[in-house]
């Protein structure tokens, strides 16, 4: 039985103001109490795992590359803060406005559970123990499917509480205060 539990966290509107397809370092700004909220989560022995739906990539806004930079940058400015990021999963599709082979229904983009249970894969993670933050009830619906035991709705961009939708079991404004319901 795999004792490794996860914080699941969105990316725009939960890390980051949500801009729409933010894919430079110019437009991402960090939101209020993300690297606190960040540092009590992997005090309390969570691994920090970033699952994004990235359809920019699928609809030719900016290139796989551009996501994968902005990743190293945006580790780089964590780890200054004294946070490890675990690791990121990203889905580049779109089943109806993507090019290519980006245009898929496929199981990765939230509200579908793919990335979440990839992680659980690659990483040994007792789902049961695991929370999830996201600012979109798909983000909720994706770990409901997953069997995350803790699915916390924060408001988009930190700025207020959300009302709470079905698939959740907390609300909270932002990452931070999300993070300190947990102890
Ligand atoms: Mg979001
Ligand atoms: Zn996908």
């Amino acid at each position: 039985m795999s004792s490794v539990k996860a914080a699941f966290l969105d990316r725009d509107g939960v890390i980051n103001i949500d801009h729409a397809y933010v894919h430079a370092p110019e437009e991402f700004q960090f939101i209020d109490g993300v690297f606190e909220g960040c540092r009590l989560l992997q005090k309390a022995g969570y691994l920090l795992i970033i699952a994004t739906n990235q359809s920019g990539i699928g609809r030719g806004y900016y290139s796989e590359t551009d996501f994968e930079k902005l990743c190293v940058w945006m580790k780089k400015r964590f780890a200054d803060e004294g946070v490890l990021i675990s690791d990121i999963f990203f889905c580049p599709h779109h089943p109806e406005k993507a090019l290519g082979n980006y245009l898929q229904d496929c199981n990765c983009r939230k509200p579908k559970p793919g990335m979440l249970l990839a992680a659980q894969k690659k990483w040994d993670i007792d789902m049961k123990a695991s929370l999830m933050v996201g600012d979109k009830q798909g983000d909720m619906q994706a770990a409901l499917a997953a069997q995350v035991g803790r699915r916390i709705l924060v408001g988009k961009d930190g700025l207020a509480c959300p009302q709470p939708v079905a698939e959740c079991t907390d609300v909270a404004r932002n990452l931070l205060e999300a993070a300190k319901l947990i102890d």
